[in-house]
């Protein structure tokens, strides 16, 4: 295999990592030794990586509330969709409008924004999450693959929260969203940051390598030269507070076995104070990208 952004074919062992929530399997990230791109080498192929989202715990892709830990997540989610429509009303500097959400699960964002006016479409290649989705908003979710079908420039903003890192076809993906959106509209990319203090802290415990469901570990530097080869460029960086402290967590669990809530929430904290002092080095960031 050879990067995925640049085709270089020689890279650098960084990590082996265990899929702690599927398969118990263990995959190795390496870094490009031309672009310094992180990725999992060899990953399962976008026929068989199916399997590896089978998981009570992948709790993306349901609505559990089960547990202390989900009612956690499930408040913070219903916060955090609130916070991510009020952005994209800030930076698309629009009330309403078309808004395709790439990679959309269950379909909680979609809901928010189509709640508030905007015309929305979204696209789940789960077939669980993409029903769930169906049954919440109302509206039919497309498969990935649809995008090619979709209009050039007829979408004002676009929005992959936490999905890009999922994506086999990453050129293909980022060229079709490049042709669809508007000239003046707006993409907007969520990914956790490999470059943060709980990524260091945790390392090959780190939660959010996840492998292998995440074929790409980005970084601010990765992220600007990816946009940059598809005619994007990145114009805000902002944090996702929130992520420092739910990473923490899992990594605790990945670590040690239990769910040590004070060195989680003080790894969050440490990780926050530090992006908090640097933008570039938060848990995980959103990317505000124009063409
Ligand atoms: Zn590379």
């Amino acid at each position: 295999m050879s990067c995925p952004v640049c085709d270089h074919p020689h890279f650098s062992k960084q990590l082996t990592v265990k899929d702690y929530t599927v398969s118990g399997e263990t995959f190795d990230l390496v870094d490009c030794t031309a672009c310094g791109f992180r990725f999992t080498q060899n990953p399962p192929s976008q026929e068989k990586i199916g399997s590896y989202y089978q998981s009570e715990s992948y709790i993306s892709h349901t609505d559990s509330n089960k547990g202390f830990f989900n009612n956690i997540y499930q408040l913070i989610r219903r916060q955090a969709v609130q916070s991510k429509r009020k952005l994209i009303g800030h930076f698309s500097q629009r009330k309403t409008g078309e808004l395709l959400d790439y990679g959309c699960g269950t379909g909680a964002f979609l809901m928010e924004m189509k709640s508030a006016g905007w015309l929305v479409k979204g696209m789940e290649p789960d077939p669980g999450a993409r029903s769930r989705a169906e049954a919440l908003t109302g509206s039919k979710i497309l498969e990935p693959d649809m995008l090619h079908a979709l209009d050039s420039e007829s979408v004002d903003v676009v929005t992959m929260w936490h999905v890009l890192e999922h994506v086999h076809e990453l050129h293909q993906t980022l060229s079709q969203v490049n042709r669809v959106l508007k000239e003046n509209g707006l993409l907007v990319v969520a990914v956790p940051n490999h470059l943060s203090h709980d990524a260091m802290h945790y390392a090959e415990h780190w939660a959010a390598y996840d492998v292998p469901r995440h074929l790409y570990h980005f970084s601010p530097a990765s992220i600007a030269h990816l946009m940059k080869m598809h005619g994007f460029q990145v114009s805000e960086v902002l944090p996702m507070w929130y992520d420092a402290f739910y990473v923490s967590l899992l990594s605790e669990k990945y670590k040690t076995g239990n769910m040590n809530l004070f060195p989680a929430i003080l790894t969050g904290l440490v990780s926050n104070l530090k992006a908090f002092l640097n933008k570039g080095v938060c848990s995980s960031q959103i990317y505000i990208i124009t063409k």
